[in-house]
């Protein structure tokens, strides 16, 4: 059900959402410029179906799964474990040149994600990723190249697949080459969580956090931990845009 301008118009005089009929008029009309229409549709049916399916739950219950990101993670892993995996991946236990996350930032992850993230960390202690290299994730277990927190890791760990690590490893250290890819999930899933954030406009803020922060922070607090690692607004678009710009054929 694509977003049209009588849905806009529709939902903006309606307010903000305030049960799950207007949430619902809310998402159908909410938009997410720079996504191609396939993927905000995909998001969007996505999303519908999951508030058909949870109508019974309280307004409140609706809003923070949205909110969070639960429900945008939810899709994007769904779309994953739908996807046969494509041939020839190069990917293996132990082979971490795609945890070399260049920048302070690392990656955008939701706050269902970074959460959880946080949860599966805070009780380890010892050395992390840096150890290994010093722009690798922290969660990154130095020793073995594992990920500490597998069972957590983001949408962008479980979707970023390469037929050639020397390719990886390349890029790591700032020399672009073809090879890896970042399934399509990824970019539906970061479609969902702009079309929630734009239907809760006014209801409830939708951040980002960066990946690399969130696990640099996991012996501090949660608050303390999300409060540093919060996104700007427009850096859920920016990493939207980005992903656009770099996306190839369907694998
Ligand atoms: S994406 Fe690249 S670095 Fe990461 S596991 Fe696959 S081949 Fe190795
Ligand atoms: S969370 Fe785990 S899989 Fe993701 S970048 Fe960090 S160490 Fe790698």
């Amino acid at each position: 059900m694509p977003a049209t301008p009588r849905a806009t118009r529709r939902a903006a005089r309606a307010g903000p959402p305030r049960d799950a009929a207007s949430l619902r008029a809310a998402l159908v009309a909410a938009r997410a410029p720079g996504s191609p229409a396939e993927v905000t549709e995909r998001a969007r049916a996505g999303l519908l179906a999951w508030l058909d399916a949870s109508t019974a739950q309280p307004f409140e219950t609706l809003v923070r799964a949205l909110a969070t990101g639960a429900v945008a993670t939810q899709i994007g892993r769904a779309m994953l474990a739908q996807t046969p995996e494509p041939p020839g991946l190069a990917c293996a236990a132990g082979c971490a040149f795609c945890c070399i996350l260049p920048g302070a930032d690392g990656a955008t992850i939701t706050g269902a994600e970074a959460r959880a993230l946080h949860a599966a960390l805070a009780p380890q202690s010892g050395p992390g990723g840096t150890d290994w290299h010093p722009e690798a994730c922290p969660a990154l277990d130095p020793d073995t190249r594992m990920c500490r927190a597998y069972d957590a890791r983001p949408m962008i760990c479980r979707s970023y697949v390469s037929r050639d690590a020397a390719a990886c490893a390349a890029i790591a250290e700032g020399r672009p080459m073809p090879g890896p890819a970042t399934h399509p999930a990824q970019i539906t899933y970061l479609t969902a969580h702009a079309l929630a954030r734009a239907a809760l406009a006014g209801v409830a803020p939708t951040p980002t956090y960066a990946l690399k922060t969130v696990a640099a922070r996991a012996g501090a607090s949660l608050a303390e931990a999300l409060k540093t690692a919060r996104h700007a607004p427009k850096s859920l678009d920016a990493e939207r845009r980005r992903l656009v710009r770099g996306m190839g054929p369907a694998r």
